[in-house]
């Protein structure tokens, strides 16, 4: 008899996205003229950079030919790539960061889920809250969450860190510590960011307790103010708590084409029950060559093309596009009245609902009555309930015309 692993039965199914889904076809069926606007969507728009398009068809290319053919590359990604990632994304902010601590992988939702598979099933988890739900239903599968409790919208053995209004999206040190702590700036969803004061603070409280930080990095090019991290090893001692986790996805449109990297530093040590410290870097470098076969070369000769000139080039101008989209929704919802956060640092604008209004009775009217689409705020956890997601993914004519009717509606 096969016995499953029961941990999944503990999952939630995730309604969110099916539910919007469900709800905007109803809508549309019943009123087939109206032409709704979605402003939920959390995948780019724009078409690749064209320097990133012409590296990956000449290495296509170069599969034809037995001199330049390629088979198995490097589990951990090519050097041509790593290089890069270290020239541009590390050495250029003053870190140090060697090509054995890089793993080239297909993007930051497989590297946050994956790597659970190094630590123990003991460990005690903390997410912020709200938060991106890969973090949470991972450690469901693996069973570090607990059971989940309806009436709290809460998994029993995992420490939330609420992040709203109230604390200035700032994540509060938790007073049960935990092992593993899932960060994310610029974040997702509510578009704002720490500080280096604020990520020094959570990197030391890490230090003191022994735990690591997992730190989701996956909107770095949005980042537009001078004191934001882009990094989280611009701060001192993170090296010895933390592993970053970046993605080619929103930098570079590369939602489809699939890469992103991990830096693990080889100062980054865990502990075997006996008290021995073990180098992290290793465990996941004996993960990766196990279960991984590298990413394609194909495309990451188009993630290199990313850092040539013409590619920077072409990869900001997708970028400022989607800036001024947040910029729109941001500045015009601001004089519409609403209390607005993100949207300077990250693709996402997180709206304050008026108190008392609902997430998805917001959701239901925004649709109902002028027929814009965002994500419920509860959808991301407890601590979303009262807000409202809103994305800057979508073109420029839609975006304005959406952040125009919320600011005509009555
Ligand atoms: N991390 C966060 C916080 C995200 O919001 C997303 C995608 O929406 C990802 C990771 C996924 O990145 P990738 O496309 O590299 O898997």
């Amino acid at each position: 008899m096969i016995n499953i692993n029961e941990n999944f039965l503990d999952l939630q199914d995730s309604y969110l996205f099916s539910t919007i889904a469900k709800k905007v076809k109803a809508f549309q069926e019943a009123n087939p003229d109206k032409k709704v606007i979605k402003l939920g969507i959390g995948d780019v728009t724009l078409p690749l950079a064209k320097a990133c398009v012409n590296a990956m068809k000449k290495a296509a290319d170069e599969m034809l030919d037995s001199n330049t053919f390629k088979g198995y590359g490097p589990e951990q990604g090519y050097d041509f790539l790593k290089d890069k990632i270290i020239e541009f994304d590390y050495k250029k902010r003053g870190i140090d960061v060697e090509p054995d601590e890089i793993f080239v992988s297909d993007g930051a939702k497989c590297d946050t889920g994956n790597i659970g598979d190094i630590f123990s099933k003991d460990n005690k988890v903390a997410i912020t809250d709200p938060v991106y739900p890969v973090y949470i239903d991972t450690n469901t599968m693996a069973g570090r969450a607990g059971k989940y409790n309806e009436s709290t919208g809460m998994y029993d053995n995992i420490i939330y860190m609420p992040c709203n209004a109230e604390n200035n999206f700032e994540p509060e040190l938790p007073s049960e510590v935990p092992d593993i702590i899932y960060l994310c700036f610029p974040n997702n969803p509510t578009g704002t960011v720490l500080n280096k004061t604020q990520l020094k603070k959570l990197v030391d409280y890490a230090k003191e307790n022994k735990a690591i930080i997992l730190y989701d990095s996956a909107y770095e090019a949005f980042i537009t103010e001078e004191d934001v991290p882009h990094s989280i090893y611009e701060i001192e001692g993170a090296k010895e708590v933390a592993i970053e986790f970046k993605s080619f996805s929103k930098t570079a449109g590369f939602t489809g084409v699939r890469c992103g990297y991990v830096v693990i530093p080889k100062a980054l040590k865990g502990y075997s029950k006996d008290g021995q410290e073990v180098s992290i870097n290793k465990l996941w470098n004996r993960r990766t060559c196990t279960k991984f076969n590298g990413v394609s070369y194909i495309t990451q000769k188009g993630a290199e093309a990313v850092y040539s000139e013409e590619g920077q080039a072409q990869i900001k101008q997708n970028i400022d596009y989607y800036k001024e989209n947040a910029k729109i929704i941001k500045e015009n919802l601001e004089e519409a009245g609403y209390k607005v956060f993100g949207g300077v640092n990250a693709p996402y604008i997180w709206l304050k609902l008026p108190d008392g209004v609902k997430s998805w009775n917001f959701f239901d009217r925004l649709l109902n009555e002028i027929q814009v689409v965002g994500t419920p705020g509860v959808g991301f956890g407890p601590s979303g309930e009262g807000y409202f997601r809103l994305t800057a993914f979508g073109n420029r004519e839609n975006t304005i015309e959406a952040v125009n009717r919320i600011k005509n509606w009555k």
